[in-house]
């Protein structure tokens, strides 16, 4: 399987391009709170420009559910998308995401010019994977370019019908640089990482990764655990958990997962120390602890400073580091310490690093740390799945 990309376009020159790019962004207040996913996506949108493309770009914002959602239009993102690109982008606040006069605004755009879809979502056929709908879309370009790697897992209109549409017709349907850049590197962590190849995850669940926790045992050297599912690990083992948030119904699948570990000599590391209180708040009393050892009243809300040191000093020797998952409540300052900590120290470590997931990019980001990091994929759940080995429809409907 190959997966086509821009260097498979052809000649681009006069042609217009569908890009659909994931620029399903925070917005606050009216304005893109964080554009990372907008500036992750402009090396594929500036080389069909220069490669004299004009572009007609789309993606999903928000969860509308298939209607108009006056506070999810796209026209903050198409200003922030225009700041960035230094040129001005076309946009209509169609009533659904296309009428007549986008579809004649499409029309004229010219070499070098961008227009913004309205939020694709706004129609039903997007999550529906409606042929019909992928029909429209494909009636407004000559070739298809993806660029969305968050939105490939997902069986949606604009990551499969609409491709498929394109190759069905013969018209090219392609990976931007972004799609390939993540492909090449999650591919590289899931076929021939270097070794050792250890993976940190944390945040809040177990249930959340356990699909990744059991492919991760099979891939990596070494797994180390934290936030509040290290404790969901650790209750296995009969340790005093207080009130943490665990999950007692996911005891067995956790226990599995150590059996496989063990069978393959992979390392699952779980937290020495924690930070502990009443509860998540910022105002609130906190102590360090024994992590076997949290007193009845108080929650594990961080893994604790010998815990830091001692995965610093593992990820010190790793030659490919993955993290996704926080290690605590870092939104919180009395329990960002480990979150950070971890951080530094994938941040110094020599290894390839990669992360992944909203909230741990959202730590990076909140460290100064985002440039010390080799990947930050812009995929969560499809990063996830992607490392899972999953047949992700996005990729599919690509790949010749
Ligand atoms: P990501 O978005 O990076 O994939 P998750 O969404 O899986 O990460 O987990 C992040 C969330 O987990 C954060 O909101 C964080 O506050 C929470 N979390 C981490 N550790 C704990 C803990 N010990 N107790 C409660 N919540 C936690
Ligand atoms: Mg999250």
């Amino acid at each position: 399987m190959s997966l086509p990309t821009l260097d498979d376009l052809g000649d681009a020159a006069g042609s217009r391009v569908l890009v659909r790019a994931d620029l399903n962004v925070p917005l606050d207040a009216g304005r893109v709170a964080d554009d990372f996913r907008i500036r992750a996506t402009l090396p594929t949108l500036r080389e069909l420009l220069e490669r004299g493309a004009a572009v007609v770009a789309a993606s999903h914002l928000g969860r509308p559910k298939g209607a108009v959602r006056e506070e999810l239009r796209m026209r903050p993102v198409a200003t922030r998308l225009g700041e960035l690109l230094e040129r001005e982008v076309g946009y209509h606040p169609a009533g659904g995401c296309l009428d007549d006069e986008v579809r004649a605004r499409v029309g004229r755009l010219a070499p070098g010019e961008v227009f913004l879809l309205e939020n694709l979502r706004f129609d039903p056929g997007e999550e529906a994977n409606d042929e019909g709908f992928a029909a429209a879309l494909a009636g407004l370009a000559d070739a298809y370019v993806d660029d969305a790697f968050g939105a490939v897992h997902r069986a949606h209109a604009s990551v499969d019908a609409l491709p498929r549409r394109f190759r069905a017709e013969g018209r090219p349907a392609v990976a931007g640089r972004l799609l390939q850049r993540e492909v090449e590197v999650l591919g590289r962590l899931r076929e021939e990482p270097d070794r050792p190849y250890v993976a940190i995850l944390g945040g809040a669940k177990v249930s959340d990764k356990l699909a990744t926790i059991g492919a991760l045992v099979e891939r990596v050297d070494a797994l180390l655990i934290g936030g509040a599912m290290a404790f969901t690990f650790l209750a296995t083992e009969g340790a005093e958990v207080g009130r943490t948030l665990i999950e007692p119904e996911r005891f067995d699948d956790v226990r599995e997962a150590r059996r496989r570990a063990g069978e393959r000599g992979v390392l699952i590391e779980l937290p020495a120390d924690a930070v502990a209180a009443p509860e998540a708040s910022g105002e609130t009393r906190w102590r360090t602890v024994p992590a076997r050892e949290i007193p009845r009243d108080l929650m594990a809300l961080d893994i604790g400073p010998r815990t830091v040191e001692e995965y610093a000093r593992i990820v010190a020797d790793a030659r490919t580091v993955l993290w996704n998952g926080p290690m605590g409540v870092f939104e919180l300052e009395p329990f960002s310490a480990g979150t950070r900590g971890l951080a530094t120290a994938i941040a110094g470590a020599p290894a390839f690093s990669v992360a992944g997931g909203g909230d741990t990019l959202a730590a990076i980001a909140r460290a100064g740390l985002a440039d010390a990091f080799d990947h930050l994929s812009t995929g969560g759940g499809a990063s996830l799945e992607f490392l899972e080995g999953r047949d992700l429809p996005g990729i599919r409907a690509l790949e010749a």
